[in-house]
């Protein structure tokens, strides 16, 4: 493995207070860059002073997308550790995402000590209030120059440190869900269980109607019979039907969030039940009717766990635990969000130094 050659910015930017803090506006002082060339494959790991990049303007990214990215969080403990929550599942995950948009695999161990060294050089980024955390985006770009349509013989592995305030300002909260009836965000076969820009850039239009009309965010249907539930927003999705936790299965359509994968395992280890299966909408708003839908909630690294209120779908709306957040959202909040800041146990070794 390749050494990691440390250049250290000679100045350090002047950092947000709590209050200025919000979600991916600021960066630290150093970044982390690697390079690819057919000839070389990923070479010359580096950290250095964070600064603008130059590509040319015929690069592969600025035209066809062939780009991927993570994200993740470093959370500062009680006594002044910084912790990472389950890191090496983003990095298998980048690598997944690679291989579905022809880009060459990156050595997992490197790039989870690209992580550590880069978060230990701005450790005094990682913010202190309660729910703030240090946001980490790593991402891979397509820098060749040329207009053709294939894999780019070139690559640039980044990595971004984001200091962000608390999710939830006066504690967590249930929002107001659209489903969406007309865009769909991804199909089996197509790039929705990668994570990789053009299905962010397609997800805007609808949410930007949505908001519009005063929700936080829309729930996504399948592309293909517009029936069955996959994901909210950029989080997955979880049901509590009489008992029974349901989450949309992975269908290749859906991302396998680290969030859901943690919040399964949890439930099982409380004893909950749990399926991962297709749930519709149908199923979803006829519980309701019959006084079942105990509770819904969305999942995902930002949020943690985002409990829906109301959710609205072909001009009916229906009341999600009368408004509030349920039971289980609230145990599985506290509990994750408890694991990643060291304030309670990790039985599952889930966090690393
Ligand atoms: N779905 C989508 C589309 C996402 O962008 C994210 C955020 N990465 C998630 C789900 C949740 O994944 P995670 O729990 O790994 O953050």
């Amino acid at each position: 493995m390749e050494k990691i050659k440390i250049t250290k910015s000679e100045t350090s930017k002047s950092k947000p207070t709590t209050d200025q803090l919000e979600f991916g506006r600021v960066f630290t002082d150093h970044m982390f860059i690697m390079d690819y060339s057919t000839e070389k494959g990923w070479h010359d790991p580096r950290i250095i002073p964070y600064q603008p990049l130059t590509l040319d303007p015929a690069s592969i990214i600025f035209h066809y997308g062939q780009t991927v990215f993570e994200g993740l969080k470093a959370y500062l403990t009680p006594d002044e550790k910084v912790k990472l929550f389950r890191p090496e599942k983003n990095m298998k995950r980048l690598n997944r995402s690679n291989d579905r948009l022809c880009i060459p695999a990156i050595d997992e161990t490197l790039a989870l000590e690209a992580i550590t060294t880069l978060v230990g050089l701005d450790k005094d980024w990682v913010p202190s209030a309660e729910g703030t955390s240090l946001y980490i985006r790593p991402f891979v770009i397509a820098t060749e120059p040329y207009l053709g349509v294939a894999p780019s013989q070139n690559y640039q592995f980044i990595i971004i440190l984001s200091p962000v305030g608390a999710y939830y300002k006066e504690g967590i909260n249930p929002v107001k869900i659209a489903v969406e009836n007309k865009f769909v965000r991804a199909v089996s076969g197509g790039t929705g269980e990668a994570k990789t820009a053009g299905n962010y850039a397609s997800s805007l239009k609808a949410q930007e109607l949505v908001a519009d009309k005063g929700y936080a965010q829309v729930l996504w249907l399948d592309g293909v019979e517009k029936k069955y539930v996959e994901e909210v927003g950029s989080m997955n999705v979880f049901f509590k039907i009489d008992g029974e936790v349901i989450t949309p299965a992975l269908n290749g359509s859906i991302l396998e969030g680290v969030t859901r994968s943690s919040v399964i395992d949890l439930l099982k280890h409380w004893n909950y039940p749990v399926s991962e299966r297709r749930i519709s909408m149908e199923e979803v708003f006829e519980a309701a009717k019959n006084g079942k839908l105990e509770e819904a909630f969305g999942s995902g690294t930002a949020a943690v766990i985002s409990p829906i209120g109301e959710l609205s779908w072909h001009g009916k709306n229906i009341e999600v635990n009368g408004g509030r957040t349920g039971k289980v959202a609230k145990q599985l909040y506290t509990t994750l969000t408890g694991i990643q800041t060291g304030k309670q146990a990790d039985p599952f070794n889930w966090t690393i130094n």
